[in-house]
């Protein structure tokens, strides 16, 4: 890009991007002091929660997994650590329950330890980040003196399968009503002002920035509002989209005819053959579809799967509703070795409730039960707007405490695993290293760290911990002005199947208790941009472990450069003017992602039987139990939750 190009997008621009770490790697050891990477501020006493004017939530900039926030456990995995860490100092504290990770299933995990073990147990959670709720993050923004409140991951409670009795009893004692979600959401605010699903042609990869109205279903993103397709888009598509004549034949007869292509099998021989084989290469060698199809398709899975059709199995993509399939006589209900997002329940359909945060809110009521002082008010219309009080989350006296930008690197027992007393927990904070003891720890921490922060487990345990990949994804949410762009241009949501960003939402319209959305589109709004880096190709984990990779190196300059030029691509033609209308960008990298999820392509023990490694590696090991979301492989804050009560079941047996 030139700089004149630079400037008319606007990266010259005096906007909310408090990314000054950005970029800087972080060559730190442990035994060094540093000052506390998101906010540039000091330690106070010791302990940056305390400083005024510590609240997370408020900095934009690249957030997520932000710089700093991993350093201690990259050492650790690249066997650095140990070389140059300062002396451990025992703080002398014991707990009945320490928890390394405060995402939902850390804190679901002390919530039902509490339950079970009674009300003055004293229970501490680790968590590495400035602030808790593990992917379950909220990002606020201030415009023109009102406060707009985004979510940085975790989008809503939704889950393919219905939630078990444990996670819809916690969602309930939360305070939280699922059952209000449509007289939350203003469903038609959008199909009221002629907004509709689009997807944009970019000329990278189809030879023309185009944005046309999207033609068929197209609603498996995270748009969970009520804007159908457009009417009759498919006479604009055929006629406007820059694709050979052959593939859009082909894509609208994908679409609309009723062909069997696997004549002569039976429904399960079709299903088991369908798990074999890529959506893609179903497309093209089953389907017989022209190549020039696959693109338009590429990036449809990425929102669930993280990976585009090339790793997809096709037996997937008929469960999510792609077309093809419409007349090969499937039978319903889910073939062999179907990944769990692919299967569909009615009962779980209905069960969906966003916050403007979205699940951090989920987290946020957690928090409020666990250590009332940090989270004022009593309700979850209140819990949208309060301001949480991070200086209380880690009090003394209180019998559950918070503790953040707090790296576990090792956790052991203190004696044999059959009959230690106590398990020491150390950690690393503001470059010194402190240990804990618990009479039980729970570790609801991603599983890949885990071997490195407690090697005392079975080899063949570590190996299992180690096998899923966790899905890289970023979560952006940019500022602007006012939407008229997208007033002008009748969408509220984009399918870019070729772009950086392969989805651009306007935020969804919910107004709970004191927070209200923009309902003109002349009022400031948040837009939401997804994108998953993985590399067609390769197996699903490799294209997660490149994504990781790419994310891993990737600057705020070029994530916000990319923003810039694909909005104005998108929406220049509607009056955007990325340089004028942007006003603040946070950027929510999640290197480790959603949980990986068994794939029939690549997976073989989920196709053909035996094990799967999550089972393998979430097995109790003498004082310590394992949750997260990956000791379910399902990436779903019911799972979370669900792993969370098995885990204090085993540490309370
Ligand atoms: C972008 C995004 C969107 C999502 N959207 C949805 C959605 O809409 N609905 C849904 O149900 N699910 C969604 N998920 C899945 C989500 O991961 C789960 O719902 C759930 O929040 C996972 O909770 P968890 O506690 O298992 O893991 P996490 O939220 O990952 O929490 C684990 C915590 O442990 C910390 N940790 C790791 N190592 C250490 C260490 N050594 N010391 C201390 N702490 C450590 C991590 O930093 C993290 O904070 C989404 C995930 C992502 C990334």
């Amino acid at each position: 890009m030139t700089d004149a190009r630079d400037r008319r997008l606007g990266m010259n621009r005096r906007i909310s991007r408090r990314d000054f770490l950005n970029g800087v790697a972080l060559a730190v050891s442990a035994s060094v002091m540093r000052p506390f990477p998101s906010f540039g501020l000091d330690w106070v006493d010791d302990a940056p929660e305390k400083a005024p004017g510590y609240y997370p939530p408020a900095l934009t900039g690249l957030r997520g997994s932000y710089e700093g926030s991993y350093a201690d456990a990259h050492a650790l995995r690249d066997g650095r650590f140990w070389e140059t860490a300062a002396a451990t100092a025992d703080t002398g504290e014991e707990y009945d329950l320490v928890v390394v990770g405060g995402g939902i299933s850390g804190l679901s995990a002390a919530h039902f330890f509490r339950q079970r073990a009674g009300r003055a147990v004293r229970i501490l959670v680790l968590d590495n980040h400035d602030d808790f709720g593990g992917h379950a993050k909220r990002n606020e923004f201030r415009e023109s003196g009102r406060t707009l409140i985004g979510y940085g991951g975790t989008f809503s409670i939704d889950s393919p399968a219905p939630y078990s009795a444990v996670a819809k009893g916690l969602v309930k004692d939360l305070g939280i009503d699922v059952g209000r979600w449509q007289r939350v959401v203003d469903g038609k605010l959008y199909a009221s002002l002629g907004l509709r699903r689009g997807v944009f042609f970019d000329t990278e990869t189809f030879g023309a920035d185009r944005l046309l109205p999207m033609p068929g279903r197209g609603d498996d993103d995270e748009g969970a509002d009520s804007s159908p397709a457009a009417p009759g888009p498919w006479a604009r598509f055929m006629a406007e989209a820059p694709m050979s004549e052959r593939a859009k034949h082909d894509l609208r007869r994908l679409h609309q005819e009723r062909k069997d292509h696997l004549p002569g099998l039976s429904s399960a021989e079709k299903k088991a053959r369908l798990a074999r084989v890529s959506y893609a290469r179903f497309l093209t060698d089953v389907a017989g579809a022209d190549p020039g199809v696959v693109p338009f398709f590429q990036a449809r899975p990425h929102s669930l799967y993280g990976v585009g059709i090339d790793a997809v199995p096709a037996q997937d993509a008929w469960g999510l509703g792609f077309p093809g399939f419409q007349g090969m006589g499937l039978e319903p209900g889910p073939g062999r070795g179907m990944n769990l997002d692919s299967i569909r329940h009615q009962e779980a359909e209905s069960y969906f409730f966003h916050f403007p945060d979205g699940n951090a809110s989920v987290a946020r009521l957690l928090v409020r039960g666990l250590v009332p002082a940090a989270v004022p008010g009593r309700t979850a219309d209140d819990l949208v707007t309060a301001r949480v009080d991070y200086a209380r989350l880690d009090e003394p006296q209180a019998p559950v405490r918070v503790r953040l930008n707090s790296t576990v690197v090792r956790v052991r027992h203190r004696g044999d695993a059959s009959s230690a007393p106590d398990v020491e927990v150390t950690y690393a904070r503001g470059g010194t290293l402190r240990t804990v003891r618990g009479k039980t720890c729970i570790l609801a921490c991603w599983h890949t760290v885990v071997p490195y922060i407690c090697p005392e487990l079975p080899d063949a345990q570590k190996k299992a911990l180690a096998y899923g990949v966790k899905v890289p994804i970023v979560y952006t949410n940019v500022l602007v002005a006012s939407w008229t762009s997208f007033r002008k241009l009748g969408v509220n949501q984009v399918y870019a199947p070729g772009g950086y960003h392969s989805g651009v939402n306007l935020d969804l319209p919910v107004s709970i208790g004191e927070y209200h959305c923009a309902r003109t589109p002349d009022e400031p709004i948040l837009l939401h941009l997804m994108r998953t880096p993985c590399k067609p190709g390769l197996p699903a984990r490799d294209q997660h472990r490149a994504g990781r990779r790419e994310l891993q190196a990737t600057t705020f300059e070029t994530f916000e450069r990319e923003i810039r030029d694909q909005l104005a691509r998108i929406l220049g033609p509607g009056g955007f003017d990325p340089a004028r209308d942007i006003r603040a960008i946070t950027v929510n990298r999640w290197a480790h992602g959603y949980a990986y999820q068994y794939n029939s392509l690549f997976d073989p023990f989920w196709l053909e039987g035996g094990e799967p490694p999550c089972v393998t590696g979430r097995k109790p090991f003498g004082r310590i139990a394992i949750a997260n979301a990956d000791s379910g492989a399902y990436a779903y804050t019911d799972g979370a939750i669900d792993q969370a009560h098995r885990a204090v079941g085993e540490v309370l047996a």
